[in-house]
């Protein structure tokens, strides 16, 4: 499996720090934003294979951020997974009439957060 390269935009910093503690072993290249601005100004810049998009952000929150990507014909087809707190079922729903491709439920676990990634071709990154 090739690296990727994983736009993570997450405003908590244990959060952040968690996932790319999970995704640094794997070999992927992650980037890191803490807000949507800066996000999708990073997904414009640097293609990511991936967004895992925090839904609850300041400002813009992750739903209107996906709705951007969503609509633009550069980004469309990158794989958006939103990460959900587990007690905001309605985000979910939400998250996928937004346009997201996945979710992932917070709080994080590292073996679930891996095996939800490899269903969008996220696995270990052999030839590095
Ligand atoms: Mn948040």
């Amino acid at each position: 499996m090739k690296q990727k390269t994983i736009l993570v935009i997450e405003d908590n910093a244990l959060n952040m720090k968690l996932v790319q503690a999970i995704l640094s072993p794997c070999g992927h290249k992650s980037l890191a934003a803490e807000d949507a601005e800066s996000g999708l100004r990073m997904a414009r810049e640097q293609r990511p294979d991936i967004v895992l998009m925090d839904i609850q952000l300041p400002a813009m929150d992750g739903l209107e951020a996906t709705r951007i990507i969503k609509a633009d014909p550069d980004l469309k087809d990158v794989p958006v997974i939103a990460l959900t707190s587990y007690a905001m079922k309605e985000d979910r729903q939400k998250s996928f009439a937004a346009g997201c491709d996945g979710y992932i439920s917070k709080p994080l676990h590292p073996k679930h957060f891996l095996e939800k990634l490899s269903a969008f071709g996220v696995g270990e990154a052999k030839d590095q």
